[in-house]
């Protein structure tokens, strides 16, 4: 837990959030300011910065997350697809340092990198 981090608020009630589900070590909640008809983010409870931090003792945490968050996404309706984005780092365009993975879909959702 890290005091003065929004996620870890968000973990321990101290904001609200819209929640889509919890367990003992994971947390999943609505995107704020979604971009696109649903955007959800699972964050471990535990704080951990970004993937730039993460190490071999993340491994099993980390592997729970990347299942929950299809078995998440099918039961929001995204059957047919859904993009995951996780921003690490300045250079990844992280805003909240705590490490989440966006899951996000409905809609058109469009080539995620465009080329000319
Ligand atoms: P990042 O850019 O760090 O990958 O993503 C941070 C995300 O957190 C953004 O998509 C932003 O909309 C979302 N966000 C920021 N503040 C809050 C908040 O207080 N509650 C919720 N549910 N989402 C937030
Ligand atoms: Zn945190």
């Amino acid at each position: 837990m890290s005091g003065n981090c929004l996620f870890c608020k968000i973990v321990r009630g101290e904001i609200p959030c819209r929640k889509v589900y919890e367990d003992d070590d994971v947390l999943a909640f609505h995107d704020i300011n979604p971009v696109a008809p649903v955007h959800f983010m699972l964050v471990p409870k535990q704080h951990v910065v970004s993937l730039l931090e993460a190490d071999e003792s993340h491994a099993a945490l980390l592997g729970k997350m990347m299942l929950l968050a299809s078995r998440l996404a099918k039961e929001q309706g995204l059957e047919n697809g859904f993009r995951t984005v996780i921003n690490s780092g300045k250079g990844g365009g992280q805003e909240v340092f705590h490490l989440h993975v966006h899951v996000i879909g409905g809609g058109n959702i469009p080539p995620m990198v465009k080329r000319s």
